[in-house]
């Protein structure tokens, strides 16, 4: 049996453990948090028995490698998966438009749900759906010298239309305003989301927390196989030795019987370790934007969907979890130290502003969390800086959502880099 270390329990690092260990390698896992998970994982709230996450996590129906990993760990029933795209978005005094795109007539669903989204003037709807129409001969290498910004504006999209559609899809899906993302990234997943059939532009939501759908089942596979979980064990450095790693040295022991090892910590930390060695493999540096999420557990929840998205507020998406909603303010840099009271009587005010069925006094506590390091900025330098990631070693394997994957940075990328990774070890190891 051929033996692996895999460095991190991030979603990246669990994923290559699950798939080697499916190959009956043996897997060792070292994670120096005492928690798997990563930047996504669960919280108690004891006073309630409520779980809640770090951050709301929305996959995609073009998730397409998350789903095959949740059949694998067994918990794909877990997800609330859309039939078709339906966003609930919401103007301040309560208006509610659906952006709800139709079960069948694939790619017409699509443009109808466009047509058929008043939040803004038929004239602006035309000229999206014209758009997605000079998307499907869209070559994303052609620009990828332009913001997502300098793009909408080629394609005649006017400060209206990008304020109230392009923005609140932009900021979603990339965590980054419009004038820093990338436009070819930006490209990709928009061509990945409605140009590849109805299913992939659906929303999906755990119905459970993100440690029991992805952390908690992966540790119970890997261990199911003789693999073995190490936490609260770090990653302090390699020892080299003719192109391979030969040592491999934690706060807590140095590890020689091995065949290969999967480093899968974000680029950062792997920075830090390779830098301190004089060794020279590329390794993009990436600016970090951070993702507020506030949490109000309610006396009297007034709120009937799952979901809202929030047209020009300063909170971008209300989630409806029953006892709790949680409310997500992504690309959130004002906030990064702002203080909590302040951020809590703003958020107060707008909920009442764009929900009038909602008043502060349903409101029986509450809880911040400020990740401040939430995702990479995928911006113009870090798509070139991804594509040159230069790795030669003999045995040694990345994984992270920060390799070139061509995605950007989510459990999507997370996964199939984890993935790739152990079918590289697996390829390796037939040679
Ligand atoms: C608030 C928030 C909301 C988000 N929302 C979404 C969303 O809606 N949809 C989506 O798809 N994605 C979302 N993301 C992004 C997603 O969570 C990440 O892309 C994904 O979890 C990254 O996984 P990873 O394994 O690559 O990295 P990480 O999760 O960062 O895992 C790396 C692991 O390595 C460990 N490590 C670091 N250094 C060492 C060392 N020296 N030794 C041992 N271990 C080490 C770390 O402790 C960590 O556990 C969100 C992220 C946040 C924070």
């Amino acid at each position: 049996m051929k033996k692996c270390i895999v460095i991190g329990g991030g979603f990246a690092g669990l994923s290559s453990a699950v798939y080697l260990s499916e190959q009956n390698f043996h897997v060792k896992l070292i994670e120096t948090s005492p928690k798997l998970g990563g930047r996504a994982y669960s919280l108690t709230k004891n006073q309630f028995n409520d779980v809640y996450d770090n951050g709301q996590h929305i996959l995609m129906g073009c998730y397409t490698n998350t789903l095959d990993f949740l059949n694998v760990i067994g918990t794909k029933h877990l997800l609330e998966i859309q039939n078709s795209l339906s966003i609930n978005f919401v103007k301040r005094g309560g208006e509610i438009f659906k952006l709800t795109a139709p079960d069948r007539f694939y790619p017409l669903n699509l443009l109808w749900a466009i047509l058929n989204y008043k939040a803004i003037p038929l004239k602006a709807r035309l000229k999206i759906i014209d758009f997605f129409l000079d998307l499907i001969c869209c070559f994303p290498d052609d620009i990828q010298n332009y913001t997502v910004s300098e793009w909408l504006k080629i394609k005649k999209q006017d400060d209206h239309t990008i304020k109230s559609f392009w923005e609140i899809l932009i900021v979603g899906a990339l965590n980054t305003s419009p004038e820093k993302a990338s436009a070819a990234i930006f490209a990709d997943i928009l061509q990945e989301i409605f140009l590849n059939g109805s299913d992939n532009a659906s929303i999906i939501l755990p119905k459970v927390g993100l440690s029991e759908l992805f952390a908690n089942p992966s540790k119970q596979y890997i261990e199911s196989k003789g693999g073995q979980i190490n936490c609260s064990e770090k990653l302090v450095r390699f020892e080299f030795g003719n192109d391979r790693v030969v040592k491999v040295i934690t706060n807590k022991s140095v590890y020689e019987d091995f065949d290969y090892v999967v480093s899968a910590i974000p680029s950062n930390s792997l920075r830090k370790i390779i830098d301190d060695q004089s060794i020279e493999p590329t390794i993009p540096s990436f600016n970090y934007s951070t993702i507020l999420n506030i949490y109000l557990w309610l006396n009297e929840n007034p709120f009937t969907e799952k979901f809202y998205g929030l047209i020009d507020s300063k909170i971008h998406w209300v989630f409806n979890h029953g006892q709790h909603i949680s409310i997500t303010i992504s690309n959130a840099e004002s906030y990064k130290y702002e203080d909590n009271t302040k951020i809590l009587k703003e958020i107060y005010s707008d909920l009442e502003i764009f929900f009038p069925i909602f008043k502060s006094s349903f409101i029986a506590d509450s809880m911040i969390i400020k990740e401040k390091h939430a995702t990479f900025i995928p911006d113009i330098k870090s798509t070139y800086e991804r594509k040159k990631i230069n790795f030669n070693f003999e045995n040694l394997f990345i994984a992270g959502d920060w390799t070139n994957t061509g995605l950007p940075s989510t459990i999507e990328s997370a996964v199939l880099s984890g993935k790739n990774s152990a079918q590289n070890v697996i390829n390796k190891s037939s040679c």
